[in-house]
């Protein structure tokens, strides 16, 4: 069920427009508005999950289902297929929607840090 206070529900009720780069059933993918590398998606699974610890048995297909999404995204980058993805879980680590998502990052050398 949708959260109305919240900025990625109202994304994927198309209340908020976004620059959409895929969706399906249960992920929608979108352009980042303050990229962090010259692409910089974020994979938005649809229902309102506050952040990956909030996962439980039944939820946890739809990271599964993020996942996939990540990979059929990646076919369509120009150049180079690889990516990282990253999920920030928790505020002091910098998460600031309180929906879960996956930043999808690609199209420039990146170290681990
Ligand atoms: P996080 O800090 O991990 O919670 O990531 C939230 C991300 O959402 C940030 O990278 C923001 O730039 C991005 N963001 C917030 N609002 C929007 C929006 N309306 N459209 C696209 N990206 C957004
Ligand atoms: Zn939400």
């Amino acid at each position: 069920m949708a959260n109305t206070d919240c900025i990625f529900c109202k994304i994927i009720d198309k209340e908020i427009p976004s620059s959409v780069i895929a969706e399906s059933g249960d992920v929608l993918v979108i352009k980042d508005r303050a990229p962090k590398a010259p692409v910089h998606y974020l994979i938005i699974p649809k229902k309102h999950i506050k952040d990956i610890a909030s996962l439980d048995a039944d939820s946890a297909n739809l990271a599964a289902k993020a996942l996939l999404m990540a990979g059929q995204v990646a076919q369509g980058l120009p150049g180079s297929k690889d990516f990282r993805l990253l999920v920030n879980n928790g505020p002091s680590v910098g998460q600031t929607v309180f929906h879960l998502h996956f930043h999808f990052l690609a199209g420039a050398t990146m170290v681990c840090e």
